[in-house]
């Protein structure tokens, strides 16, 4: 360890990742600090009988930004993964994203056009206004069955909010198209890390000294005056929530959770595809993963995680940001501190739901 540093970056999840290998570039001198006793934030993987294990949760590497996809290739080679996804609604099986497959099983049609009448069939029984929610937003799109067997429990679960007081964009990520095409995501590349992602972060980190379980909250004064020339913090990105940082002065943010619970069977095949979601209240459970289908290396075993979603409470791993008009507002409060030392960046300190190509693609772009 050096006395000093250029940089110090606080969390050594993705965005910093691509933070530190520009810095690294410019002939800085950079200091990581981790509280976790790994890298790679929630992209963290580890392997296990020769399974890639996503211990947070499915990363599917998916970007349409030609820029973004050269730029991680550097890093590490990545598979061909497609996902392709499956519901599982009282045991009824569907295709997601909703397409030609989805719409066929559900209203027995055959042509695009049959699934267009009978989506809008449904459509013209509700009574239409411009969406404010939801739950308004998803009827608008697909109409009400799908709404209903597809979308309303599962959402309802993940953000454990009704669907009428959830804000209409978290349902425009989904794509709806009118071919037999299961493929989830519309992006140009896709594909997972033959490598894991811990390696492919690691490789980013290159040329970094870095402090895993190291809290940076907790010794503050010592690392804000260690960063810059003069011994002064002139640069410091910081990774983390940002109302922890500022002691909650406004009052906390709220995010979602998520646990998981891991389990390895004696089996080579638990659900024949890497992701079958749970559409019904009958789970208390959002989705399954199997996590030997993101990245196939051949194992005779196999490991799945039932994900269960929750308030995010203090002490927990903050997962997704709950961008309503209420922490939006709380959130610019926190924002328009002014700090001269301090940069937020990535999905908790700038609280936005930001998928891995979008942190890339704003890592990359922002002035050093
Ligand atoms: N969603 C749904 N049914 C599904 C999958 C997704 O209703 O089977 C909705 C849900 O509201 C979710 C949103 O679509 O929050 C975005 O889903 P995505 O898979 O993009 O979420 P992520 O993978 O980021 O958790």
């Amino acid at each position: 360890m050096k006395e000093r540093y250029d940089v110090i970056l606080v969390g050594a999840g993705l965005f910093n990742a691509v933070l530190a290998h520009r810095l690294i570039g410019q002939g800085k001198s950079v200091l990581v600090l981790e509280k976790r006793n790994h890298i790679a934030g929630n992209c963290y993987t580890y392997e296990q009988d020769n399974i890639d294990v996503h211990k947070y949760g499915a990363h599917i590497f998916h970007t349409s930004n030609k820029e973004v996809w050269d730029f991680v290739n550097q890093f590490g080679e990545f598979n061909n993964f497609i996902n392709s996804p499956i519901a599982n609604y009282n045991d009824e099986i569907y295709n997601l994203p909703f397409n030609m497959n989805t719409f066929s099983k559900l209203f027995g049609i055959i042509t695009p056009q049959q699934a267009e009448e009978a989506i809008l069939k449904e459509k013209m029984m509700e009574k239409m206004c411009v969406p404010s929610n939801l739950e308004e937003q998803a009827i608008s799109m697909v109409g009400r069955t799908i709404y209903e067997k597809l979308i309303k429990h599962y959402t309802e679960k993940q953000w454990g909010r009704k669907c009428t007081e959830l804000p209409p964009e978290i349902i425009k990520r989904l794509p709806l198209r009118f071919t037999y095409d299961n493929n989830y995501f519309n992006d140009k590349y896709q594909g997972i890390p033959v490598a894991g992602y811990t390696k492919l972060i690691e490789n980013m980190f290159d040329g970094c000294d870095i402090l895993l379980e190291t809290d940076f909250l907790a010794d503050r004064a010592k690392w804000e005056g260690m960063a810059g020339q003069s011994g002064m913090a002139d640069k410091i990105y910081y990774s983390g929530c940002i109302d922890e940082y500022y002691g909650y002065c406004y009052g906390p943010l709220e995010y979602r959770s998520v646990r998981f619970e891991t389990v390895e069977y004696d089996k080579e095949n638990y659900q024949g595809n890497a992701v079958v979601n749970y559409t019904s209240d009958e789970e208390p459970y959002t989705r399954i993963i199997e996590h030997k289908w993101f990245n196939n290396k051949g194992s005779d075993k196999t490991i799945v995680s039932s994900e269960y979603s929750s308030e995010w409470e203090k002490g927990e791993v903050p997962y997704y940001p709950v961008n309503n008009e209420k922490n939006n507002a709380l959130y610019q409060k926190y924002k328009d501190i002014k700090n001269n030392k301090v940069e937020f960046v990535g999905r908790l300190g700038e609280y936005k739901y930001y998928d891995m190509d979008d942190t890339i693609e704003k890592a990359l772009n922002i002035e050093l």
